[in-house]
């Protein structure tokens, strides 16, 4: 049976940067972020990374025809049950049932339209506010690995008070109303998603950290090499190298899913130009899990 690696974690964690790196791999097809799939069929305004709107794709519009996604109400229906199982404030909901059957038949068409050598199909959703269940609803009927991808909040929070990704894509405002607050707040609740994952599925978690990740990718990507029994020597030798990486099919995501050439850095700009408050906020929000993944006084550059 073919497995999902979900990217866990918060959001500007170079999750998309992993996921290309991994989806390069013949026996990993990387998703991109699912999560936005029924929103971006609806607006029918997004592109997939191969360079083709989403339903001209090679890939998605196979599995889109076989899966009814082109039926708008059907898609209302379908974001309305998301929205209804994977936001944090839906715990106090029970009726997951409904939507984990959809979700584990999507999956499975997803599965079935990936090349016959694909052992793994990645997700890279991750566990904000707006999919903190989506791991869990997944692993109901379904092989789940979490690779969980934490970065220091700071820098997280340095890239929010820029702005969004998705929004300078789309070419809109990309300011966020109080980003170090919302950060602080939401960066915490995205690492507990993965944290609980682990405590219930122990064998299936891994933790990388985004800045290990680009400083040392061999290591890292040795790391989850093990943990997914994928030889990854051709992807650690293309970031050596500096060699282009194909395009896959990601969903959403930053530009860097459809640049060519993808060099590694250590985007630590945060560390110069983060403020004393925007640091007490962080500290004062997120202190439990800044000291767990030390965080806390590693700021040297
Ligand atoms: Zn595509």
């Amino acid at each position: 049976m073919k497995t999902i690696v979900y990217i866990a974690g918060y959001g500007r964690s170079g999750s998309t940067l992993l996921e290309r790196i991994l989806g390069s791999n013949k026996k990993l097809f990387g998703l991109g972020e699912v999560k936005f799939l029924f929103n971006s069929l609806m607006d029918n305004d997004s592109y997939c990374s191969c360079g083709e709107k989403i339903l001209k794709c090679d890939y998605w519009s196979k599995v889109i025809k076989e899966t009814n996604l082109n039926d708008i109400n059907y898609l209302q229906e379908l974001e309305r049950l998301r929205r209804k199982n994977e936001y944090l404030h839906t715990i106090i909901f029970n009726n997951k049932n409904e939507y984990t059957e959809i979700l584990n038949d999507l999956y499975k068409s997803f599965i079935e339209y990936t090349p016959t050598e694909t052992k793994y199909v990645i997700d890279s959703s991750k566990t904000a506010r707006d999919s903190f269940f989506r791991p869990f609803i997944l692993s109901k009927n379904l092989n789940v690995k979490v690779i969980h991808l934490v970065r220091d909040g700071r820098g997280c929070m340095w890239s929010n008070i820029k702005g969004s990704n998705r929004k300078i894509e789309k070419g809109l405002d990309p300011k966020l109303k109080f980003p170090s607050l919302r950060t602080a707040i939401s960066w915490s609740l995205a690492n507990l998603s993965p944290q609980i994952f682990q405590y219930k599925y122990s064998n299936n978690y891994i933790r990388v950290k985004y800045e290990d990740f680009v400083e040392n990718p061999d290591k890292s990507l040795s790391r989850i090499s093990k943990y997914l029994d994928v030889d990854l020597s051709e992807q650690i030798n293309m970031l050596k190298k500096q060699k282009e990486i194909p395009l896959g099919h990601q969903l959403a995501g930053n530009r860097l899913r459809n640049k060519k050439k993808i060099i590694l850095r250590n985007d630590d700009e945060w560390k110069e130009k983060l403020n004393l408050y925007n640091r007490l906020v962080f500290t004062f929000f997120s202190w439990p899990f800044a000291l767990k993944y030390k965080y806390f006084f590693n700021e040297k550059k």
